[in-house]
């Protein structure tokens, strides 16, 4: 599949048009996906869209639309107006959408053309989209295996070629993980960036929307379009929050090598050595730094996450959206309905939340982990002041097979190197390191590069020159 770049400019020389490459999406989709299932629903109404784009670009009136005519999948948690979004779970299962998502009014203002949306882990919980009410996503690299999550869905679409861009939401990896696994590049904004309006609220402190592309120089187009302070979500920061960070030819590189020792595969441990000879013969700087508080970061987010899970999935109660099951009084009705609409995954994180925050346990648990959050972020920014970027594996393993990680703690485990990122607001970006052997199978690594508050435009610009160029030359 052509990136954004060198399908717009295919279209804006006539090489190709908008309908053409849209009907090639849609049945390229409707082949691959019967054994793959990346996609919850396919629009076949994107055509008359198309349509429209192929006109403009005749026209010459693409100027102002960066995503003219680019066909885009969205997460099932992102909602688009009139359209069924369930989140991947059977209590929403004939909910459709009543307005647009800010994102979405952004994309489509931009010209993008949605073409279908994707699956995911249940509400996003997860990091298999195994945790799907409507089947697992497989992954396109090795149909034995995930996807990852719970972006999976989208990561999935990108990889077998179906899209340029999907998009995802990333709480504690969702993005990142998804990337690693398939292959592709993902990007966690820092926090406000982008708008929550019209997301499915999973952890609100924690949730952000990024893209999945194959390239960096696409994630970035794609980001600077979604971007910006939003009315409507008053976590929403402008481009002058944080300071602006001047670009530099060399920079420094931070490895928190302590974190790294345990539980990473030794494969990836050595395509992860040799990312950072080759930044060192680029002429980088590379610096072993300590963060010991990151190491929490698992314990910290397994309690604040599913803290904000069991608040915001109380909405779900059988009176306002999706499922509705009877019950003898009021309460039989709630129970009933959430009984039968969340699955087990679900449940056990609003049990969790719940425990957290109940009389007695709040400070025992739910305080101590956000007060272990601010003293992650002053560990960071310490550490920011010495280093550009910190650089990690985006995950410690390779895409794992279906039904490998049943035990939930084995599943959380994957998210070791992710969720810190989330816990402290900063952005991340992940994109393909190498790749390591599994029973005949070359499966793809990612790697993981964290930049502090507002250095996203920074990561792009590093991104581009060590992925997009290198993947050029390859
Ligand atoms: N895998 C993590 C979890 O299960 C991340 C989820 C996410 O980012 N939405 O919570």
């Amino acid at each position: 599949m052509d990136t954004v770049t060198e399908l717009r400019n295919k279209y804006q020389s006539g090489e190709v048009t908008p309908s053409a490459v849209v009907t090639s999406v849609l049945k390229t989709i409707k082949e691959k996906d019967v054994d793959i299932n990346a996609f919850l629903d396919v629009y076949d109404d994107a055509i008359t869209e198309a349509k429209i784009a192929d006109e403009l670009y005749q026209k010459g009136e693409a100027a102002d639309k960066p995503l003219l005519g680019i066909p885009v999948a969205l997460k099932n948690n992102i909602l688009i107006k009139g359209k069924k979004v369930t989140g991947a779970s059977k209590i929403l299962e004939n909910y459709t959408a009543v307005y647009d998502a800010t994102i979405v009014k952004k994309l489509k203002a931009a010209g993008a053309i949605i073409v279908g949306a994707t699956n995911l882990d249940e509400f996003a919980m997860g990091g298999s989209t195994e945790n799907s009410a409507f089947g697992p996503t497989k992954n396109p690299l090795d149909t034995k295996r995930v996807p990852g999550g719970s972006s999976g869905g989208s990561a999935a679409a990108v990889a077998m070629g179906a899209v340029p861009v999907a998009i995802g939401t990333d709480t504690g990896g969702s993005i990142r993980q998804p990337a690693s696994y398939c292959g592709v590049v993902g990007f966690k904004p820092t926090y406000g960036a982008v708008s929550r309006y019209g997301l499915m609220a999973m952890g609100s402190s924690l949730d952000q929307a990024g893209p999945l592309t194959n390239t960096v120089a696409d994630a970035e187009l794609v980001h600077n379009v979604m971007a910006g302070l939003d009315n409507l979500d008053g976590t929403t920061i402008t481009d002058d929050t944080y300071p602006s960070l001047p670009t530099k030819d060399k920079y420094t590189f931070g490895v928190p090598r302590n974190f790294l020792a345990e539980g990473v595969d030794s494969d990836v441990l050595e395509t992860f050595e040799q990312h950072l000879a080759d930044l060192k013969a680029a002429g980088h700087e590379i610096k072993e730094i300590d963060l010991p508080l990151f190491a929490k970061g698992l314990a910290a987010y397994y309690i604040v996450m599913p803290a904000e899970v069991s608040s915001n999935l109380a909405r779900y109660d059988g009176i306002r959206y999706g499922l509705s099951e009877e019950g003898d009084d009021l309460l039989g009705v709630y129970e009933n309905t959430r009984a039968e609409g969340f699955g087990k995954e679900v449940k056990r994180r609003i049990l969790l939340g719940t425990h957290v925050l109940s009389s007695g346990y709040y400070d025992a648990y739910y305080g101590k982990a956000e007060l272990a959050r601010k003293k992650m972020r002053e560990e960071l920014a310490t550490v920011f002041k010495e280093v550009d970027f910190i650089v990690t594996p985006t995950a410690p393993t390779p895409a794992f097979k279906i039904g490998e990680n049943e035990d939930p703690l084995s599943m959380y485990a994957q998210d070791i190197f992710t969720v810190p990122v989330n816990l402290t607001g900063v952005p991340a970006l992940s994109f393909p390191m190498g790749n390591v052997e599994r029973e005949e199978k070359s499966l793809p690594v990612g790697v993981q590069y964290i930049g502090p508050h507002g250095g996203d435009a920074r990561l792009f610009e590093i991104g581009k020159i060590i992925y997009d160029v290198r993947k050029k030359l390859d």
